[in-house]
């Protein structure tokens, strides 16, 4: 007889493992199927996030971070210290140390939380009847009474620029390079293009951004792209827009160059160019996963860019079948996945979670990192809005002048009539960090005078939320400047 649940989540990425957990919590008998194997031929938790995502590109955005400080800032902090020299195997190291320990941790708590971990691939053969292939390829079925898809998504790619991972490469290659490269291309400047690009821009290499569209950061506030395109060219990222990649070719060899063609704008002509990098990361965006997940007879129903179609609560087009996180519409972020993953659950269990797709952050980790919530002013505008916008730079910060990292600013947009926090969008020094406090507010429906009526700890970054709050209203303390829109 065929092993029985009353929830089998496919997939253990964020969206998978965090529905897995809150089931078991909630009392479920609960599996999670995950296919992903690491080096050592071990399951791979953790999905996309915590294997080749969010966690090993932020450890080599710090690693590369520090270099950069200690070369170019311990000086202005009265700190000697010899020439610094990079160890890119030696920093490779540690990023896959972080994993290990994050990756093993999801196997951890899910032996903490009664779930039951699955190696192999799972596929919908009906409702309620998942077929497990296990890795020496033997099947069997397992029955439940929920199915949760957390299949996540892939890198895109194009046939232009095909990824051998050696020379052209994924973002899933360019977090391995076992050297720095001396001319890097990317394709894309995208959250991915713009974060990978840095590491390896900090680390000596210098680094061509080609992207398609006119726009810099076409989803982010746009006094904030313009902030963000000036700081990243000072350093040394060498973004060209209206770029279109329309074919590449490999050299012979195993540390060959690679050729891109690309036509950009000189006026208003169309020329054709041509350049050679030694290493090009393709960073055009990522795809649903769907390979071999759905047997088509059980009718889940995908839309028509693959998705897996669900409502807000995330039932998909099959009663007492889920899906959630990247594989389903929304940004591809890993908080997002997570929310769904834990509403679907609390549903399951007759709870009236919801996730509030208003109030997803978005964060590029870049150094200043760009943060933002809510609308920006061109959307307000464009809705015919009326607002206020507070505006505070961070070289009015007494903290961030403490620490030498002082460019950028928080900008708060508040409601012209109900002074309600409709949007922030920050530029600087943690700006994730203090992009949640007004996530926070705005989940309050704050206004940005409760902003301002709230004490912030002095000396912090946070203050400069607090005096952009305050600017909204027109009464700064130090510096702040206020935009109105009525
Ligand atoms: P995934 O993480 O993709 O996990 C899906 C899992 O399902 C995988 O483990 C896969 O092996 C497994 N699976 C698929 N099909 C099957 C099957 N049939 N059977 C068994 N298992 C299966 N997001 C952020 O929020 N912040 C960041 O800083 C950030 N940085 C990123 C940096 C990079 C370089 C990349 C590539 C992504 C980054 N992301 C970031 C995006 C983030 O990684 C994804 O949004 C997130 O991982 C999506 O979670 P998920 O659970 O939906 O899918
Ligand atoms: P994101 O979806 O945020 O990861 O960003 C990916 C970026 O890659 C987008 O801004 C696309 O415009 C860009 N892009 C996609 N294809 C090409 C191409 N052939 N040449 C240059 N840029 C591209």
């Amino acid at each position: 007889m065929s092993k029985q649940y009353d929830v089998v989540v496919i997939g253990s990425g964020p969206a998978g493992y965090h529905a897995a957990i809150r089931c078991g919590q909630l009392g479920f008998r609960t599996a999670c199927i995950e296919k992903w194997l690491n080096q050592n031929g071990k399951t791979a938790y953790g999905g996309t996030c915590l294997n080749v995502g969010c966690i090993p590109s932020k450890a080599l955005l710090d690693t590369s971070q520090k270099y950069i400080e200690a070369q170019h800032e311990f000086s202005t902090h009265g700190i000697k210290v010899s020439k610094p020299v990079i160890d890119v195997p030696a920093m490779i190291g540690r990023k896959d140390k972080v994993v290990k320990q994050l990756t093993q941790g999801v196997a951890g708590l899910f032996r903490a939380n009664k779930v039951d971990d699955i190696s192999g691939s799972g596929r919908l053969i009906a409702a309620g009847l998942v077929q497990v292939t296990a890795h020496d390829g033997s099947q069997y079925e397992i029955e439940a009474k929920q199915i949760i898809l957390a299949a996540g998504s892939v890198p895109a790619s194009i046939p232009t620029a095909a990824v051998d991972q050696q020379t052209i490469v994924d973002s899933t290659g360019a977090l391995d390079f076992t050297e720095v490269p001396k001319n890097l291309g990317v394709i894309g400047a995208g959250v991915i293009g713009l974060e990978l690009g840095s590491v390896w821009a900090r680390l000596g290499a210098k680094v061509t951004v080609l992207e398609a569209l006119e726009d810099f950061l076409p989803v982010a506030d746009r006094q904030i792209a313009a902030e963000a395109q000036k700081i990243l060219g000072k350093q040394g990222l060498d973004i060209r827009l209206g770029t279109l990649v329309t074919n590449t070719a490999t050299g012979k060899g195993k540390n060959s160059d690679v050729s891109v063609e690309f036509t950009s704008r000189n006026g208003d002509k169309q020329e054709k160019n041509q350049a050679t990098f030694d290493k090009l990361i393709v960073a055009i965006g990522r795809k649903p996963y769907t390979e071999d997940l759905l047997d088509p007879a059980v009718g889940v129903e995908l839309d028509e860019r693959g998705f897996i179609q669900v409502n807000e609560q995330c039932m998909t087009s099959v009663a007492n079948v889920y899906a959630c996180g990247d594989v389903v519409r929304g940004p591809m972020l890993a908080h997002k996945g997570m929310e769904e993953g834990i509403m679907v659950a609390e549903r399951l269990a007759g709870k009236k979670s919801q996730v509030n797709y208003d109030l997803v952050p978005s964060v590029i980790y870049t150094h200043p990192e760009i943060a933002w919530v809510g609308k920006n002013e061109e959307e307000l505008t464009t809705a015919g809005v009326d607002f206020n916008i507070g505006v505070f730079p961070f070289v009015a910060s007494g903290r961030a002048l403490a620490a030498n990292d002082s460019s950028g600013m928080v900008k708060l947009i508040a409601d012209a009539k109900t002074d309600r926090v409709l949007g922030c969008h920050i530029i600087g020094p943690s700006a994730a960090d203090l992009l949640q406090q007004v996530v926070i507010a705005m989940e309050f429906s704050a206004s940005a005078e409760d902003l301002g009526l709230t004490m912030f700890s002095h000396p912090t970054l946070s203050e400069a939320v607090h005096e952009a709050a305050l600017a909204a209203n027109g009464h700064a303390i130090h510096i702040g400047n206020r935009k109105r829109r009525a």
